[in-house]
C-alpha cells in the first residue's frame, strides 16, 4: 500500500475525502490555496503543508481535487510544475471534473516522466465524500486503475473503469449533462404542482414512489424544506455550485461537439443554469439545485 498521500484541493469535495483517507490509515499531506480549508484538514489528522511542493513531498501517491483543467495543468505542468518534481512511478491520481482533453493530455506529459496518472472523477456529491460513499469514473491504464482502487475505496464504494486517458471524464460528463437535465426538469415539475396548489413535499412522495422517480428526487430535492438536509433548506448553500455545474455542462457540450451528437436537453439546461447565474450576482456560488428559483414567480424571489 502507498502509504503517505498527497492531496491537493480541500474544498466542498476534497475536505471530506482527505478526511476519509486519515480515517482509513493513510498518512496524508494535504495544500490548498486557503487557509481555512488547510486548517479544517489539519483538525481532521493532515499534515498541513506550506505549498504544492512541500505536499508531495515522500508522497507516494498524488490526488488533486481542483476546479478546473487550466488549474491541473498549471498545478503539475507549469508553476510549480509538480510533474518535474514526482519520482517516476508515483500514482497520480486526478480527480477533478476536467475536460477530457485535459486529462489526455496530462496522461502523455505523465507518461513521458515514466508517473502512472489516472483521471478519477466522482459522483455522489458533498454528501458521498463525506460518508466515503463516492463513485470513482477512471480513465487510464488498467494497472493503473488497480493500483489506486484501494485508495479510492476509502473515500467511496464503487470504482469503474470507463476506457484510456480521459474516458472517465467523458462518463462523467454524459452523467452530468443528464443530472443538469433532471434537475431542471424536476424544479419545473415541482414548481407546476406547487403552483397548481399542491403541497411540495406531497408531490415529492408522489414522483418518488412513481414513474418520474429519479436521483434528484431521491436525495437532492430543490424545493426548500422538502429535505431538511438538502442544500435547498439551507439558502441553497452548496453543495455543488452553479458555476461548476456550468463548468461541466460547458465540457459536455464540447464532448457533444467532438463526438458529433445531438444534444438538445443539454443545450437547453445550459442555457437554463446560464440564465439562473446571470439573474443575480451571487447565484454562481449557490448550489445547482437554486434552479428552483428560476422556474418561482418573482414575488416569492
Ligand atoms: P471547491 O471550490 O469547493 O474546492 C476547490 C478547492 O481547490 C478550493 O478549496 C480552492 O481553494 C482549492 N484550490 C484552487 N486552486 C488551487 C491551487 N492551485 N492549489 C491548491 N488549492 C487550490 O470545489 P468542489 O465542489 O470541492 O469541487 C472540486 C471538483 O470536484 C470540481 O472539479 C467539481 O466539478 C468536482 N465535483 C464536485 C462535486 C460537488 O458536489 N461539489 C461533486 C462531484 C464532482
Amino acid at each position: 500500500m502507498s502509504s503517505t498521500i498527497a492531496f491537493i484541493g480541500l474544498g466542498n469535495m476534497g475536505g471530506s475525502m482527505a478526511a476519509n483517507l486519515v480515517k482509513a490509515g493513510y498518512s496524508v499531506r494535504a495544500y490548498d490555496l486557503s487557509p481555512a480549508a488547510l486548517n479544517q484538514a489539519q483538525a481532521a489528522g493532515c499534515y498541513a503543508a506550506s505549498s504544492a511542493l512541500d505536499c508531495i513531498s515522500s508522497a507516494q501517491t498524488v490526488i488533486t481535487m481542483l476546479t478546473s483543467g487550466e488549474i491541473v495543468e498549471q498545478l503539475y505542468l507549469h508553476d510549480p510544475g509538480l510533474f518535474n518534481q514526482l519520482s517516476p512511478t508515483t500514482l497520480v491520481i486526478d480527480c477533478s471534473t476536467i475536460a477530457p482533453q485535459n486529462s489526455q493530455h496530462l496522461a502523455q506529459c505523465a507518461a513521458a516522466k515514466k508517473l502512472r496518472c489516472i483521471d478519477a472523477p466522482v459522483s455522489g456529491g458533498t454528501a458521498g465524500a463525506a460518508a466515503a460513499t463516492l463513485t470513482f469514473i477512471c480513465g487510464g491504464e488498467a494497472d493503473d486503475v488497480a493500483l489506486a482502487k484501494p485508495i479510492l475505496l476509502s473515500m467511496g464504494q464503487q470504482v469503474f473503469h470507463a476506457g484510456g486517458a480521459g474516458a472517465g471524464q467523458i462518463a462523467k460528463a454524459c452523467n452530468n449533462m443528464l443530472l443538469a437535465i433532471q434537475m431542471a426538469g424536476t424544479a419545473e415539475a415541482l414548481q407546476m404542482g406547487v403552483n397548481s396548489g399542491l403541497d411540495a413535499s406531497t408531490l415529492s412522495e408522489i414522483m418518488h414512489n412513481s414513474s418520474g422517480n429519479n436521483w434528484v428526487l431521491d436525495k437532492y430535492n430543490p424545493y426548500p424544506g422538502v429535505m431538511p438536509q438538502a442544500p435547498a433548506s439551507h439558502q441553497y448553500q452548496p453543495g455543488f455550485m452553479v458555476k461548476l455545474m456550468l463548468k461541466d455542462l460547458a465540457i459536455a457540450m464540447q464532448t457533444a461537439q467532438h463526438s458529433r451528437s445531438d444534444t438538445p436537453l443539454g443545450l437547453h439546461a445550459q442555457q437554463l443554469f446560464e440564465q439562473l447565474q446571470s439573474s443575480h450576482p451571487d447565484y454562481g456560488d449557490k448550489d445547482f439545485s437554486s434552479i428552483q428559483r428560476l422556474y418561482q414567480p418573482p414575488q416569492t424571489n
